[in-house]
């Protein structure tokens, strides 16, 4: 746990939250500020500033707990969609540096707004990338 930490508190409980699910590692709680009807995060008990800093052990779990979740959640509210999200960095928009997935519901005309205007990849662009992973 890392002191001034808020999400290390609350997933650790000791600040209290609207818990939807808690095991060792995971608490999954409801955003203060949701984008839509059941707006949930997933936070991994031990501090993990972001992806880049997350355990693999810990990585593989939360998806399975992120599948279970968002299963209960899409059912149980009538959602017709819903969108994983995960920031990493203030650039991405993260603002609580303690990793953490979104979970969120989506509902015909919804206001929630998770999209970006398709750009163009040039075949500089593309062999700079790809060599990274050869
Ligand atoms: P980020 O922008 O870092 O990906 O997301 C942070 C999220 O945490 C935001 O959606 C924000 O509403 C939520 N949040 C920030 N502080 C608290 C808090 O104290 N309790 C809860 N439940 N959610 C919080
Ligand atoms: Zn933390």
């Amino acid at each position: 746990m890392q002191n001034d930490c808020i999400f290390c508190k609350i997933a650790n409980g000791e600040i209290p939250s609207a818990t939807l699910y808690e095991d060792e590692e995971f608490r999954v709680i409801l955003d203060l500020g949701p984008a839509s009807k059941g707006h949930a995060l997933i936070l991994p008990k031990k501090h993990a500033a972001n992806l880049f800093e997350l355990p693999d052990e810990t990585a593989e779990k939360a998806l399975i707990v992120a599948k279970r979740i968002a299963g209960v959640l899409k059912e149980g509210l009538h959602a017709e969609g819903l969108n994983l999200v995960q920031n990493n960095g203030a650039a991405a928009g993260q603002t609580v540096e303690h990793f953490h997935i979104h979970l969120i519901p989506r509902y015909q005309n919804d206001t929630v707004n998770v999209t970006w205007q398709p750009g163009e990849l040039s075949e500089e662009e593309k062999g700079e990338i790809l060599k990274l992973f050869r």
